[in-house]
C-alpha cells in the first residue's frame, strides 16, 4: 500500500528518460495491491483497461521510475543506466 501511495503522489512528475520497452499487457500493475475494477482480459488473456481513455496519471505513466517499478519480473518496460542512453546525435 505504501508503494501505491507513492505512485499516486508522484504521478504528475515526468516519466524517467531512461525508461525503455513497451507495455506487454501482462496486467500486473493493475493488480496492485488488488485487482482494479476496470481491469479486463481479452480472449488471448491480455489485459486491457475498460476506461483506458480516462485512466489516471498513475496508470498512464506506470512504471514512471525504476524505484516505482513494482512488477519488474513481468513488465515490458525496463530502465537503463543513464550512461547507456544513446542520444540522437551519437547514433549517426
Ligand atoms: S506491468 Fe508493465 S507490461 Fe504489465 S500491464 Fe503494467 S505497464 Fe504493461
Amino acid at each position: 500500500m505504501k508503494n501505491k501511495l507513492k505512485r499516486f503522489t508522484t504521478s504528475l512528475l515526468p516519466v524517467a528518460s531512461n525508461r525503455q520497452g513497451e507495455c506487454n499487457r501482462c496486467g500486473e500493475c493493475c493488480r496492485l495491491p488488488f485487482p482494479c475494477p476496470f481491469l479486463r482480459y481479452d480472449e488471448k488473456g491480455l489485459s486491457y483497461c475498460s476506461v483506458y481513455l480516462l485512466r489516471p496519471p498513475s496508470c498512464r505513466k506506470y512504471p514512471r521510475t525504476v524505484s516505482e517499478n513494482m512488477t519488474p519480473e513481468t513488465c515490458g518496460y525496463y530502465f537503463v543506466p543513464a550512461k547507456e542512453l544513446v542520444t540522437a546525435d551519437e547514433s549517426v
